[in-house]
């Protein structure tokens, strides 16, 4: 490729708001065959809220956001409103701990207390309905945190994050180039299936670790080239080891830095946008 084309390349597409690095990262767009997606932020607005809390309502919401009032999870932001909604102040916690992937506990009152997903009931007793009304839950494309203290889950509040009004339409414009579609998150596997059939994305890798995300972006690459797009501290990795790392704008400031493309407008119908120009730039010279 000529560098006068990359240029025009590359400026065409800053000028959509699609800023892209260099020219060999324009290139490299050329050739991705897997478009992996993280969930919350991404292909979701990122703005969690709370829908359902089943239990003690009171209760349950009280417990939840003394607990999270130490967390900077976007769960916990959403717990927090919904209590400063209803009036609830935040009592002090001791011993406080937030455990990746799963959720936070702390000591309240001298008793052992969670919020979380599955993962941290191993220690708990809770009854079947509440078991059955989660499930439910999530195959409503909810996120479930459990609420439990003294060995006992007290109820659980299920928070909702919608897809962006666009999200669908990017995702369909990159299957009708034949690209496969990934969604890897932390979130529950009912979920993420559930937002991904909303959406249209072809394959789920859920319950992730945020360390592990890497790793899988890693695995998708032995059978063609990569394009990860993400936004969240826990996406640098992935956006660094993908051939093509793709940042929202919205993202923090390590995503950014860490992404070969940054899609100003936090849309994802700018994925294909890239695409498209990648295209022609290197059908033109070729
Ligand atoms: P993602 O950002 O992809 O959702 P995370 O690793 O941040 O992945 O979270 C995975 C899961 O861990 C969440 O869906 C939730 O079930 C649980 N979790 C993590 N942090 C918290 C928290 N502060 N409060 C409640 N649950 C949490
Ligand atoms: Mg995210």
């Amino acid at each position: 490729a000529t560098p006068t084309a990359l240029m025009v390349g590359t400026g065409r597409s800053a000028k959509m708001g699609i800023l892209i690095k260099n020219g060999e990262v324009l290139e490299a767009v050329n050739d991705v065959t897997t478009v992996v997606f993280d969930k919350t932020g991404t292909i979701t607005m990122g703005k969690p809220e709370v829908t359902d809390i089943v239990g003690n309502q009171a209760q349950v919401l009280s417990l939840a956001a003394s607990l999270e009032a130490n967390s900077e999870h976007p769960l916990a932001s959403a717990i927090l409103a919904q209590a400063k909604a209803k009036g609830i102040v935040p009592a002090p916690v001791a011993d406080f701990q937030a455990i990746e992937g799963q959720g936070v506990q702390a000591n309240v009152d001298g008793q052992l207390a969670f919020v979380g997903n599955d993962k941290l009931l191993v220690d708990y007793s809770i009854d079947e309905a509440l078991k059955k009304r989660a499930v439910n839950l999530q195959l409503a494309a909810k996120t479930v945190v459990f609420v439990g203290r003294g060995h006992q889950v007290i109820g659980l509040i299920a928070i909702q994050d919608a897809p962006k009004p666009t999200s669908k339409e990017a995702i369909a414009a990159l299957k009708a180039r034949g690209l496969k579609t990934v969604m890897l998150t932390g979130d529950n596997k009912r979920v993420a299936v559930a937002i991904a059939e909303q959406v249209g994305i072809d394959a789920v890798i859920a319950d992730v670790l945020p360390a592990d995300k890497a790793d899988h972006v890693a695995e998708l690459q032995k059978t063609g080239k990569v394009a990860f797009v993400g936004d969240g501290i826990n996406d640098a990795p992935a956006l660094t080891v993908a051939d093509v790392g793709i940042a929202m704008g919205s993202g923090t400031d390590i995503a950014i830095e860490s992404g070969g493309i940054v899609l100003v407008k936090n849309d994802l119908r700018d994925v294909d946008r890239a695409l498209a120009i990648s295209q022609k730039t290197f059908k033109r010279i070729k």
